[in-house]
């Protein structure tokens, strides 16, 4: 027995709290965000890393210019002969 029926772990919220974000539901106004501090910057974190990768990825497709630009930043070290043993040939 780990206390009573009313009390969560924090493992336990902590397993819910996707769900409960996934869900669109206030974690915050959850009994044990109101008690626990720990699990309340948890969800601080949680949310803010929601967001911006809902900014980051505001589409499913992730944009070409992304891919461009990491071609091209790979192509540039390529020629500087940076770690060019590192580097995967591409013909
Ligand atoms: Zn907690």
């Amino acid at each position: 027995m780990t206390g009573g029926p009313s009390k969560l772990s924090c493992a336990e919220f902590q397993a819910q709290m996707p769900e409960l974000i996934g869900l669109g539901k206030d974690a915050a106004t959850h009994p044990h965000v109101q008690s626990c501090e720990l699990c309340r910057a948890l969800l601080a974190d949680l949310e803010t890393i929601a967001e911006a990768a809902r900014e980051l990825f505001p589409s499913v497709e992730p944009p070409d210019e992304v891919w461009e630009h990491i071609d091209s930043a790979i192509k540039r070290e390529q020629a500087d002969g940076i770690e060019p043993g590192l580097t995967p040939h591409r013909q």
